[in-house]
């Protein structure tokens, strides 16, 4: 069919306007409250919550109806709103929508061999990725941080535009770039290659203050809401010791600098007791980890207001996995020897009252599974949710706009089978899923009575 001159005018513009749209939503993981958001916006709807959780107080209360309009809540009252469908969750618990805070969402999360991310494009890598994010949504988790890739492509940062821009169904997502780290640290991928057998330096090593600027600058470059660092070793290489600090404190605090001029923010992967307080001092916005916590890193993380994201889970599971998922024996060594240390660090995070939200760092269908380990570790189950929901929110900056079921918030409301407030196990039957007000999942009997 031949074209005009003017359908290709047409379809250029269109082509420009969708792009300058998601380039303009790349730019800011923290949009105004008020920018519409993309999709086309459901008609007014309302939930007949049966139980519904403030989880800011932990008061329950029952038989309420949330007023959706515009991907927001309008209102919370025991009145039906006139004139709108209403879905009737009358039998479930409502809460809002869960935040993970240390997701990796590329590839195929499940194979753990050391040279995983080696056997595949970055576009498949990404596509696997659009297959991930829907089990995060399905989990009851309506938003997420991803916590770096190794990814050349940057293929995080291309899926959290195509969620923005309404291409695909997600959570909603801020990103870090690429692993900082030392060459031969814990984010260089490539430390298990024979020294003749190197591909040539990947973009993100940084051994130098300098280097460190240049690769916080690259991230930025393409778009990242937020650097990550590895601050230490870790587990899942195979030479890295977790132990040991492996970016100096002054390279830390350069990353800081940089990122925070250009409204950026800092996560850093810290095991070891000396990195841990490294990155506290060094001003970072969270760490990630913490397993060998002191009690001095603690109190310098309180007094500090530094987040911490304690990943309990992925490494009790990884010890019962063994090697069963292609992990390298080296990595299932480390991760026996880590394990110990986690429990005392976990009790004096919490007697240090620090900041603390819910990251999974593994396969998201494991994600109740960290928030039940938040409470084996000792935390109230309303705690756990706290961590869950507004401790996110805070994190990510997004306590405008997520978090809570509030009036102005963005609907993400997620129902479950039992009470989690009693039994955090019941966390694991999420059986309604919405956001941005819009159905993702709905596994009751839909009864909803039409206006
Ligand atoms: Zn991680």
């Amino acid at each position: 069919m031949k074209r005009t001159l003017f359908a290709d005018a047409v379809a250029l513009a269109t082509a420009f306007f969708v792009s300058a749209s998601a380039y303009a939503q790349s730019l800011s993981p923290t949009p105004s409250p008020t920018a519409p958001t993309p999709s086309p916006s459901p008609s007014p709807i309302a939930i007949k919550a049966g139980r519904l959780l403030d989880v800011k107080t932990g008061k329950i209360a029952n038989n309420l109806y949330i007023s959706i309009e515009n991907h927001r809540i309008k209102s919370v009252s025991a009145e039906a709103p006139a004139g709108v469908r209403v879905i009737d969750l009358s039998g479930a618990f409502v809460m809002p929508g869960m935040v993970d805070c240390h997701a990796h969402i590329l590839g195929d999360l499940s194979d753990l061999s050391p040279g995983s991310s080696f056997r595949m494009s970055s576009a498949k890598k990404t596509l696997w990725g659009m297959k991930n994010l829907k089990v995060w949504l399905a989990k009851g988790f309506t938003a997420l941080r991803d916590a770096g890739e190794d990814d050349l492509g940057y293929g995080q940062l291309a899926l959290r535009d195509a969620i923005n821009a309404g291409w695909i169904d997600g959570p909603r997502m801020q990103s870090s770039g690429s692993y900082i780290s030392l060459n031969g640290g814990h984010g260089d991928s490539e430390d298990f290659i024979a020294p003749d057998q190197e591909l040539p330096r990947r973009p993100n090593i940084a051994d130098t203050v300098d280097e460190v600027a240049s690769a916080v600058r690259r991230d930025i470059k393409y778009g990242a809401d937020w650097i990550k660092l590895m601050g230490t070793g870790g587990v899942a290489d195979l030479t890295s010791d977790f132990k040991v600090q492996e970016l100096s404190e002054e390279q830390m605090a350069k990353a800081v600098e940089v990122a925070h001029r250009a409204g950026k923010r800092v996560m850093v992967h810290a095991e070891g007791t000396e990195g841990i307080k490294a990155a506290a001092r060094a001003g970072v916005d969270s760490i990630e980890h913490g397993t060998m916590l002191d009690d001095e890193g603690a109190a310098l993380l309180a007094q500090k207001g530094t987040w911490l994201v304690p990943t309990l889970y992925t490494f009790q599971h990884g010890v019962e996995q063994g090697t069963s998922q292609g992990k390298d024996p080296i990595s299932l060594a480390k991760e026996k020897e880590i394990i110990s240390y986690q429990q005392p660090a976990f009790t004096r995070a919490l007697r240090a009252r620090l900041k603390i939200a819910v990251g999974i760092d593994d396969e998201p269908q494991y994600l109740p599974k960290e928030v039940e380990a938040l409470v084996r570790g000792g935390m109230t189950p309303l705690q756990a949710l706290q961590a869950a929901t507004i401790n996110g929110a805070a994190l990510l900056n997004w306590s405008d706009r997520i978090g809570t079921i509030e009036p102005g918030k963005f609907a993400d409301i997620i129902a479950i089978d039992g009470d989690p407030t009693h039994d955090i196990n019941a966390i694991e039957k999420v059986v309604f899923v919405m956001k941005d007000g819009v159905i993702v999942k709905n596994d009751l009997t839909p009864k909803s009575s039409e206006p």
